[in-house]
């Protein structure tokens, strides 16, 4: 399989962080996905889709426990 993006072939499994954004919070979801290694390109397949789909869901109708890591902020004008 190569990179659609970067034509690479360093394409491998990764632990990584989906961002979701829940409102106006972001919720950071670990899968485990393929990534292109040299330009970050993340693949997602139908099952992975579904399932973020579902745990978006889920976070919308406050079904998961959450730890809060640190704060989003904003610069005030
Ligand atoms: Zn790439």
């Amino acid at each position: 399989m190569k990179c659609i993006i970067c034509n690479g072939e360093n394409i491998c499994k990764a632990d990584i962080k989906e961002e979701m954004k829940i409102g106006k919070d972001i919720v950071y979801l670990p899968i485990n996905i393929p990534v292109c290694s040299t330009c970050g390109e993340r693949y997602y397949d139908r099952r992975t889709i579904q399932y973020l789909e579902n745990e978006g869901q889920r976070l919308k109708e406050g079904k998961v426990a959450l730890n809060e890591v640190g704060k989003v902020l904003e610069y005030s004008q």
